[in-house]
Formats: C-alpha cells, sequence, structure tokens
C-alpha cells in the first residue's frame, strides 16, 4: 500500500484529507508542524507527501527544502496565499505542485496519482517477465520468446494481472474483481472462457502452458 504524510496544522483539513484518503487505498499519517513532519518522513519514508505551506514553528517551504535536501519523494503542497512568489518560492524549495484552498479533493487525488505514476515509471521498468513471456506495459506489446502474440483488450489485463503476481494462486473473486470489476453481472464461465483464448494464443506454436488451473480456487502463473 502506498503511504502518504500529512503534513498539516488545521485538524479538520487533516482529517478530512485522512477520511477521503484512507477510503480511496492509501495508508495515511499525519503529523501537525513542520518538525514532527520531518520526522515521521525521516522515521518511516512514504511515498508521496501533502505539505501546508503555512505551519506553525518551521514554515511549509523550510520543510520542503529540507525533505528534499535528502529525498526524490514527491511533495505537493497546499497554499492558502495564491501569490505568484509564492509559488515562485515552492518551486524552488524543491515541491513538484501546487493546490491553492480551498481545492477539491478529486483535484488532489489527481495530482497524487500524477505524481506517485510518474515516480513509479522512473524507477520501475515498463517490462514484466515470466519464463519465455515478456509484456511490455508501455507499447502493450506481449511476445512469447520473439513471436508476438496479439490479445483483445480484455484478454491483455488478464494476462497483466498474472505477470504483476507470478507464482501466486488469483482466486476467480480477485480474477473478476480486478479484470471484470465488482459489478460485473456477466455469465459465470467468463474467466474459464478467457483464460481458454489465452492459452490458445499463448500454446499457438507449441509452447508448454503457463496458466495452470488450481481446481476450485482459480489460476496461477507458473511452469508446469
Ligand atoms: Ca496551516
Amino acid at each position: 500500500m502506498q503511504r502518504i504524510l500529512i503534513i498539516e496544522d488545521e485538524a479538520e483539513i487533516a482529517g478530512y484529507l485522512r477520511r477521503g484518503l484512507t477510503f480511496e487505498g492509501f495508508t495515511v499519517e499525519i503529523a501537525s508542524d513542520g518538525p514532527a513532519g520531518l520526522a515521521a518522513a525521516r522515521e518511516n519514508p512514504p511515498d508521496l507527501v501533502v505539505l501546508d505551506l503555512m505551519l506553525p514553528g518551521l514554515d511549509g517551504l523550510e520543510v520542503a527544502r529540507r525533505l528534499r535536501a535528502v529525498s526524490e519523494v514527491p511533495i505537493i503542497i497546499l497554499t492558502a496565499r495564491d501569490a505568484i512568489p509564492d509559488r515562485v518560492a515552492g518551486l524552488e524549495s524543491g515541491a513538484d505542485d501546487y493546490l491553492v484552498k480551498p481545492f477539491a479533493f478529486e483535484e488532489l487525488l489527481a495530482r497524487i496519482r500524477v505524481r506517485l505514476r510518474r515516480n513509479q515509471s522512473a524507477q520501475q521498468t515498463d517490462v514484466l517477465r515470466y519464463a519465455n513471456l515478456t509484456m511490455d506495459t508501455a507499447a502493450r506489446d506481449v511476445r512469447i520468446d520473439e513471436r508476438r502474440v496479439d490479445l483483445t483488450a480484455k484478454e491483455y489485463e488478464l494476462l497483466e494481472l498474472f505477470m504483476r503476481h507470478p507464482q501466486q494462486v488469483m482466486t476467480r473473486e480477485v480474477i473478476y474483481d480486478r479484470v471484470w470489476g465488482y459489478d460485473f453481472g456477466g455469465e459465470s464461465n467468463i474467466i474459464e472462457v478467457y483464460v481458454r483464448y489465452l492459452r490458445q494464443k499463448l500454446e499457438a506454436a507449441g509452447e508448454p502452458r503457463l496458466i495452470q488451473t488450481v481446481r476450485g480456487v482459480g489460476y496461477i502463473l507458473r511452469e508446469e
């Protein structure tokens, strides 16, 4: 789970952010002043920091500078002051983005997601590999050795789920939830149908089976 550190002295705003971000699946930690925020970031490095500019004790810009001096963590500043000089000062302090209070939660969420994605793609490769299978998630290109495999959108999503969790049993519930969505009301054998399609395409040149059935439970990506 991705961790977000909120450094904000106003309890009401901090609570609002905590509720919203927790609901969206993030782990949230709150610090109510600059020194506490720096200590929290040092003890338990977050994936992203939401930082209020007007803080007691240590100013938000100074907090951003000190964070940036020791870490590449994305920083989104919240500011009540919609002034150009503040924005420039914030950028120079090493912050990645700004939101001017009052802001809509969805807007903050969108910016958080952009920052986390950017950070991830800088650190992680876009290419997933398992056995002789290669999936380039940027190009949406799937290959077995050198042979290119053409997949429909759903087949691709299903295979990506397996590729991101190799040698791990994917239950039918998890597959439904992740590939078809929790409110899917289609035929009950849809997973079997798509696994069959995938196997046909992945084994078209006589390759050994990689998607194995776990009887009564689901499927697993594993060499036989
Ligand atoms: Ca404040």
